[in-house]
């Protein structure tokens, strides 16, 4: 605390990403990163840029992705938006579409952003229980409501809402925004996109750095109805007019245009999802049923916290959630087969 602060900041709690350990030998699955690299066609796109094109300013409305995005989407470049990481995108979503007189809703247990958001822009929210399962109900969520932001599949539990329950969503709550945060929806989950021309009031946001192995190069992107994305470019160009650097921008879409690639590594994390959660079920953990690249698992015998501490002392990184509800949990990332495999070993040898 300082006197030079603002009031604003001395009240804020700011979000704490997962640790990006220093030391190499570590086995890292506490982050949601794609355990394989990106598409050569990524590499060979950087590599292809020369000095000039970097001594120019990028394009501010990265067309070019954009219209990538939208080839991909069966959507209109003017539907798209897209900015440095979906964090930056979100920030600015809550800022230009989430900001009302009534409060902004979503579930108790979700991306713990959501929280720091809306603190930092003062939007008055209400967090909705989820089921005892952690499943997500329509019902649950106001008719009435400055607007609605809920990741599916949901943030750490893994948990998939359909696609009927999302439209059951969106018809109960016409009068305002609702934000899907599709994050994870690449790992066998179906996207609210095709609902985008049906309805005006949905904005679905994705991002490069999990399904395309791109966590590293910052870009995230959302698709709406272009009112919606109109909204966004005005905060964006109230606030920083190049998001998205020349580098990132050829990066991003040499990896939307690679689908092969993209399905092969998406089939990939998902087969290892399926044979983790099977090993973690023999040793008697609980394991939530995921439609993203993580598990989310709790053992009857083994406190989550110990769990975690102790795998942390064996070079193992996951992640422990000292939250409500969720604290005896781990959230396990889906490494490579030998990663996933070194978790198994080590968590039979401290549950024996
Ligand atoms: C990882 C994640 C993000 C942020 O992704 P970036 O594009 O890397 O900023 C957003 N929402 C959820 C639910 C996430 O898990």
């Amino acid at each position: 605390m300082s006197r030079y602060w603002s009031d604003l900041v001395s009240t804020l709690t700011p979000y704490v990403p997962g640790e990006q350990p220093q030391a190499d030998n570590l086995v890292k699955l506490n982050t949601n990163e794609c355990p394989y690299p990106p598409s050569p066609k990524v590499l060979q796109a950087i590599q292809s840029l020369n000095g000039d094109s970097l001594r120019l300013y990028p394009d501010p409305e990265s067309v070019t992705l954009r219209r990538a995005i939208a080839t991909r989407n069966g959507l209109r470049p003017d539907q798209v938006f897209a900015g440095n990481g979906s964090d930056e995108v979100l920030a600015i979503v809550f800022m230009a579409l989430l900001k009302h007189r009534l409060p902004l809703y979503f579930p108790d247990i979700s991306y713990s952003f959501y929280p720091v958001w809306a603190d930092l822009y003062e939007i008055t929210s209400v967090r909705v229980p989820v089921a005892d399962d952690f499943s997500i109900e329509p019902e649950a969520f106001p008719a009435e409501n400055g607007g609605i932001i809920i990741p599916n599949p949901n943030a750490p539990t893994g948990r998939l809402m359909s696609l009927d329950a999302i439209r059951a969503l969106l018809r109960r709550s016409a009068r305002s925004v609702v934000v899907i945060d599709e994050a994870y929806i690449d790992f066998g989950g179906e996207s609210a996109v095709p609902l985008i021309d049906e309805f005006d009031n949905l904005l679905v946001v994705q991002t490069l750095s999990k399904s395309r192995s791109l966590a590293g190069m910052r870009v995230g992107f959302a698709m709406g109805n272009e009112e919606l994305i109109e909204a966004l470019g005005r905060v964006k160009n109230s606030f920083n007019s190049y998001p998205l650097d020349v580098v990132s921008q050829a990066a991003a879409v040499a990896s939307i245009e690679d689908e092969a690639y993209f399905e092969q590594t998406c089939q990939r994390v998902i087969r290892s999802r399926e044979t983790l959660a099977a090993a973690l079920a023999q040793m008697g953990f609980a394991v939530l049923p995921s439609g993203a690249n993580f598990l989310f698992a709790t053992h009857a015998d083994m406190a989550a916290r110990e769990l975690f501490s102790r795998l942390r002392a064996r070079g193992i990184v996951v992640r422990y959630f000292d939250k409500p509800r969720i604290d005896n949990y781990l959230r396990i990332s889906i490494g490579t087969e030998e990663d996933n495999a070194a978790c198994c070993c080590a968590l039979k040898a401290l549950i024996d």
